[in-house]
């Protein structure tokens, strides 16, 4: 049996990960345990995290945004005040991981540091343009999330280092904030395709801006800017958005799995859009 750390300070963390250089990070171990059962951790000691207040606090940013904690619970963020105010739609892709409990072991950071494409919290961090925290005890950097995640559970973080912190800028004013996600069943389901929209309207109730992001249609979450150039300084119609998603067909690259099809995801996709229709 390997040995399993709790330490309760971020310096007795990065001093673990510095005598322990093959550790596992631990923070929910909702993904972690589930991929250490399938090929085994071949004895490495575990690093977890969830006794380090630090990494657990949600509070306001000097800047007028959010600081949310990587090993914050989604639960606790979906419960947050400034989080269920300024930035509903990360509340509400939060709220659609899995059941109640493994929303009260599953940590933000942990969504983010598995980089799946299903990654349920990722579409709305990309149109919320969070910045993430690194740290490996020394030196600190920020990472926008897009530039974080390079692929299929793989991302930029080196040997040695931790996502501390997300930090979102203050929220924008838009006047539509939509997440939806497809799955096969409505618990416990990963996505088939889910859609993260922010659209700003003007008086003549035309779109003066939109950002769009899909998950499980591309390697990584996929925005797609054409989508928003065609609906700007157009009402949200069904003409506009079904112009709009043919461009969202020709830039998701699905893959078939034992979910769905590319093919349907493709369609999904573009289908999706649709629910943002105005009266
Ligand atoms: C039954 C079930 C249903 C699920 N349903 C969904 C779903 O609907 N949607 C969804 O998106 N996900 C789902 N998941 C996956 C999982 O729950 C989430 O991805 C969750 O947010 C992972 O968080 P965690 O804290 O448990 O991560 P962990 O399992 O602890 O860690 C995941 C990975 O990230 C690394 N890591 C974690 N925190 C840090 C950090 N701070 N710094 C550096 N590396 C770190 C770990 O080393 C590990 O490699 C489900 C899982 C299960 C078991």
């Amino acid at each position: 049996m390997s040995a399993v750390f709790f330490p309760e300070s971020l310096e007795a963390c990065f001093d673990l990960r510095r005598q322990y250089g093959d550790a596992l990070i631990m923070a929910g171990g909702t993904d972690l345990l589930v991929a250490e059962r399938k090929t085994g951790s071949g004895g490495r000691p575990l690093v977890c995290l969830e006794r380090i207040a630090a990494l657990r606090q949600i509070a306001p940013g000097t800047d007028g945004g959010i600081v949310i904690g990587a090993a914050a619970p989604l639960s606790a963020v979906i419960r947050h005040p400034l989080v269920a105010e300024r930035y509903p739609l990360l509340a509400m892709a939060a709220a659609t991981v899995g059941g109640p409990a493994i929303r009260n072991m599953a940590t933000i950071g942990g969504n983010i540091c598995t980089a799946s494409p299903a990654g349920d919290c990722l579409p709305p961090l990309y149109l919320l343009e969070a910045r993430l925290e690194l740290s490996d005890g020394e030196n600190r950097r920020r990472v926008p999330v897009e530039a974080f995640i390079t692929g299929p559970k793989k991302t930029v973080l080196s040997a040695g280092e931790l996502l501390t912190a997300v930090h979102l800028p203050p929220p924008g004013e838009f006047a539509i904030r939509h997440f939806e996600k497809v799955g096969r069943r409505n618990a416990l389901a990963v996505a088939v395709a889910s859609l993260a929209a922010l659209v700003r309207l003007d008086e003549g109730n035309r779109v003066a801006e939109a950002r769009l992001a899909w998950g499980s249609v591309g390697p990584c979450v996929v925005r797609c800017p054409e989508a928003e150039a065609r609906l700007t300084g157009r009402p949200l119609s069904e003409a506009s958005l079904r112009e709009a998603g043919e461009a969202v067909r020709r830039a998701v690259r699905p893959i078939d799995d034992i979910r769905a099809t590319a093919e349907y995801r493709r369609m999904l996709s573009a289908n999706l859009l649709l629910r943002l229709e105005t009266p």
